[in-house]
């Protein structure tokens, strides 16, 4: 959700900004902006506009320049436009500012401080610019009054601030919202996600909360918020996971879509070592001293929570509760027992889970992230970390996040167990049978034509379905825009099934043996309603007229092929209609903000 990047050095500032700006596109904004010095008139100069990073591009005529700070605002005060997209400019003009996050008290700040100014935005954002200016008109020079201005903020930042009568630096500050320092010989940058340090970089640290830096072109010093000076460590940065090219696919998702199988592979060598399952002892007998498991998660992590739920319980017998992380954040249910917490988090940087997280841990509580981004600020945090190893996940909607998150959280469930059979070779198999229904991805554009073209859609399942029923149904909403609900195919009776109506789309989801026969005359029901419908099958519990056919796997593990043509029917029907499928509306890729 939204992007910073920064850069100060002997490179050409304007292009390494705009193009780790362009590296953001994935985590989703609505408006963009820039501040570059420049040599001409020895100043700098704001661009901002309402839309695409291109657009600004367009707008900017300098060519060259040695300091430049840039920003995709994904808007929470004010409307999208002009005027509220970043940077702000304090009132005299002399401080330049771009935010991500939510400044919490910014009207109190605003009424105490600043009641005589006038203000040109909407935002939350404008209000630190105008702090920082009227301290230093209260005689603070410039760091003192950015400390003071800091103190005084509750919410969450990731901040540059420039400072125009000092044209060879860059202020930076960082409370819950993720900021890292990129380092080379040439020049620092800083971005707000790991994709932007690339390829100007090659070694990093991530800043910790509550910090301030003050940044030249060839060393930067972190401070906390009393200004006193801070001890840190850079690491380098790993290229391999930093592929993000589209390559000989029309978008990312239909990419990452087709990865599924590579990183169940990739998945397999790093957790297991010939048949046995690589995950340190100490930390599952740390597991096994605790009696219920939350899982925590949001969005797709969430259903990922209520497949990896059943394993828990399942094989390792470990009773299991999936919690939203917004809701449990701020409405903790009774805890008892020795619980202990995993938290899903395909970025590491969701907000409602930094938000729980605080929770738990002052009440000491141990925590486990399962996460794609194993630097991330969940991943620090955490007591423990299971990387899921799904490489950089670009399109909004995720794929193979999800798929791996199930795959890692199955070794961990039977790792926990006492079950014996292969794992790896089921897992192999699905891998395989993942191939195959990928091959047949194409034919998944007619089948959308002709079954989806209402306004609404539902797909219906009872257990292990009926949790791949609910990321099913988010996928198509997120991308097709179409209303899709995911139903407890038993529960559409008691009400639901009143929405009903002639050509209705409603997809049944069926793998599961013992539920099988129910799902179908829920599904005969309400075709007598006249409801269009489609079933998803197992092989081996197909009857007749079923065509869509998946595979047979260990059963337990068969959401992760039942998802796989969920995924097309989502894509495709995002494809037909025309609609931006990998930066679909409103959505943000990781979302920092609570
Ligand atoms: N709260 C700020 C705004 O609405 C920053 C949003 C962002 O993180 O992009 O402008």
């Amino acid at each position: 959700m939204c992007g910073i990047v920064g850069y100060i050095g002997e490179k050409n500032a304007k292009d390494i900004v705009l193009n780790g700006l362009k590296k953001l596109e994935y985590r989703g904004y609505d408006s963009a902006g820039m501040s570059l010095w420049d040599n001409k008139t020895s100043d700098h100069t704001l661009i901002k506009v309402k839309g695409r990073i291109d657009a600004l591009e367009k707008r900017i005529d300098i060519k060259e320049s040695p300091l430049a700070i840039g920003h995709t605002r994904w808007a929470t005060h004010g409307k999208v436009n002009q005027e509220n997209a970043h940077p702000h400019t304090s009132f005299s003009g002399r401080f330049i500012v771009v935010h991500n996050g939510v400044i919490d008290n910014y009207k109190q700040l605003k009424k105490t401080y600043l009641n005589d100014k006038t203000f040109t935005s909407e935002t939350d954002t404008e209000v630190i610019a105008f702090l920082i200016d009227y301290f230093v008109s209260e005689s603070l020079p410039a760091d003192k009054a950015i400390l003071k201005t800091l103190r005084l903020l509750e919410g969450s930042y990731a901040l540059l601030v420039i400072d125009r009568t000092q044209p060879d630096l860059i202020y930076a500050a960082k409370h819950k919202s993720p900021l890292l320092m990129g380092k080379s010989n040439q020049g620092i940058i800083i971005a707000s996600d790991m994709m932007a340090l690339l390829p100007t970089a090659d070694q990093y640290v991530a800043l910790e909360d509550e910090t301030f830096v003050t940044i030249h072109q060839d060393a930067f010093t972190i401070f906390d918020l009393n200004g006193t000076v801070q001890p840190y460590q850079m690491q380098p940065i790993d290229m391999d996971d930093m592929s993000s090219e589209k390559g000989a696919f029309d978008h990312f998702m239909l990419k990452e879509i087709h990865e599924q199988p590579a990183v169940i592979r990739k998945i397999l060598n790093k957790y297991f070592e010939k048949n046995d399952v690589l995950l340190d002892t100490a930390m599952l007998d740390t597991i096994k001293k605790h009696d219920r498991i939350h899982i925590l998660a949001a969005g797709t992590s969430m259903h990922a929570g209520l497949v990896a739920k059943k394993l828990l319980e399942q094989w390792a017998g470990m009773p299991t509760e999936v919690h939203i992380a917004s809701e449990f954040a701020y409405d903790m249910p009774l805890l008892n027992g020795k619980p202990f917490f995993i938290m899903i988090s395909q970025s590491g940087e969701t907000a409602d889970l930094r938000a729980c997280l605080m929770r738990l841990k002052k009440d000491h509580h141990t925590v486990m992230t399962v996460t794609n981004v194993r630097t991330s600020t969940l991943a620090r945090e955490a007591d423990m970390v299971l990387t899921i190893h799904a490489g950089p996940e670009i399109a909004v909607a995720s794929t193979k996040a999800y798929t791996a998150q199930i795959a890692v959280l199955a070794i961990l469930s039977y790792a926990l167990s006492h079950q014996s059979f292969d794992l790896k070779a089921e897992l192999s198999k699905i891998a395989s049978a993942m191939d195959s229904l990928l091959e047949k991805h194409e034919d998944f554009k007619p089948i959308v034509e002709s079954l989806l073209n209402k306004r609404h859609c539902f797909y219906i399942g009872r257990g292990l379905d009926y949790a791949v029923a609910l990321e099913a149904a988010l996928k198509l909403k997120e991308i097709s825009y179409i209303q899709t609900e995911g139903f407890a195919s038993g529960e559409l009776k008691h009400g639901t099934i009143a929405l009903i109506e002639e050509d209705t789309p409603v997809i049944a989801l069926i793998s599961q043996n013992s539920t099988a026969s129910l799902t179908r005359s829920n599904l005969n029901e309400v075709k007598s309603r006249g409801a269009k419908t489609l079933s998803i099958v197992v092989e081996s519990l197909r009857e007749n007229g079923e065509t869509m056919l998946i595979p047979d796997a260990n059963p337990s593990l068969a959401p992760l092929l039942m998802v796989i043509p969920t995924q097309l029917i989502a894509y495709y029907a995002a494809l037909v209609k025309g609609y931006d499928i990998d930066k679909p509306r409103n959505l943000a890729k990781s979302v920092t903000v609570e």
